[in-house]
């Protein structure tokens, strides 16, 4: 039997880790964003990971994900565009105080403070509709396209009726 020694992530990872706000598991490798359906990937979108960044891997393996990222961030390249999700952040800057919660609870890092007109601004690239802005803004200022507040008080109230109709 021949036991492998324990594999920790590099120190350095942690500047890139604060620098494009990406995901880690427990023991701080970086997280994919899932594990079958999207092993290369990362939450955010346009950042590919490969080899023993993720988790310990045999060369082997390590050169399969390097050819999948690889073939990935291809994509881009080829169409010249991206796709982003419909159901992102938008800022209402009449409500807007810049009080920079929202920015703060962002876990893609995709709200900047602009320190000129004082509103917060959304990087629609990068925002994943997460909702986590929203519930935090305090003026009602951020909301989320396609999916107002009156759709989810309308599922609420739709999801209301039907238990208390199977009550009775
Ligand atoms: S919806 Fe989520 S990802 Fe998008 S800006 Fe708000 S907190 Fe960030
Ligand atoms: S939390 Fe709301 S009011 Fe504060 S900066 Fe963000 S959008 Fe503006």
């Amino acid at each position: 039997m021949v036991l492998g020694v324990g594999l920790k992530p590099n120190k350095g990872v942690e500047s890139v880790v604060d620098m494009l706000k990406l995901s880690k598991t427990p023991d701080q490798f970086l997280l994919e964003a899932h594990p079958k359906l999207r092993p290369v990937d990362m939450a955010t979108e346009g950042i590919y990971i490969a080899g023993c960044c993720a988790s310990p891997k045999d060369i082997t393996d390590s050169i399969a994900q390097g050819k999948a990222a690889a073939s990935g961030s291809l994509v881009y390249f080829v169409l010249g565009k991206a796709k982003i999700e419909p159901a992102i952040c938008e800022i209402n800057e009449e409500l807007c105080i810049g009080c920079g919660r929202c920015e703060d609870a962002c876990p893609f890092g995709a709200l900047a403070l602009d320190e000129v007109r004082h509103v917060m601004t959304v990087n629609e690239a990068v925002c994943k509709g997460c909702g986590g802005c929203n519930a935090i803004c305090p003026s009602g200022a951020a909301t989320m396209k396609h999916y107002r507040d009156r759709q989810v008080y309308a599922q609420i109230e739709a999801l209301t009726q039907i238990g208390s109709a199977n009550a009775s």
